[in-house]
């Protein structure tokens, strides 16, 4: 943005070569907007090196949040959720519910459709499929 005060440069010396002054009515307005462009290039040199401080700023923070990203993702894959198919006994809707929640000591799950602790050990292996048994 610098060219800004190129430009503003360029047109004081225009100014200046054509002799124009404030010593007539044109003069005084032409020399007070050539003024007033300066300080627009003033505003817009300021704002854009506040854009820039923002921009690298922004793309640190979307650096670090991609790194937590990683992190997040990593540690979840690790947990291996196992996620079972299985119908709820209260709606009788297919739901997807964490196998943990069901073969754990505490064995209550909530169904996430219709919101109700559903003791889903009563229908036991209902939809979990296990290679070993016999069909
Ligand atoms: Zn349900």
């Amino acid at each position: 943005m610098e060219f800004l005060y190129e430009k503003v440069a360029y047109l004081k010396g225009l100014a200046d070569g054509l002799d124009v002054d404030e010593s007539t009515k044109e003069g005084k307005l032409l020399m007070s907007i050539v003024d007033i462009l300066e300080d627009f290039a003033d505003a817009i040199v300021e704002l854009d090196e506040d854009t820039e401080e923002i921009t690298e700023y922004v793309e640190a923070m979307d650096e670090d949040l991609a790194n937590v990203e990683d992190d997040f993702y990593e540690d979840e894959q690790n947990d291996e959720i196992d996620f079972v198919e299985i119908e709820c006994p209260n709606c009788h809707e297919d739901v997807y519910i964490d196998g943990d929640l069901l073969y754990g000591d505490d064995a209550d799950a909530v169904c996430p459709r219709c919101h109700e602790i559903v003791d889903f050990e009563q229908i036991g292996d209902y939809c979990h499929d296990d290679p070993d048994e016999d069909e």
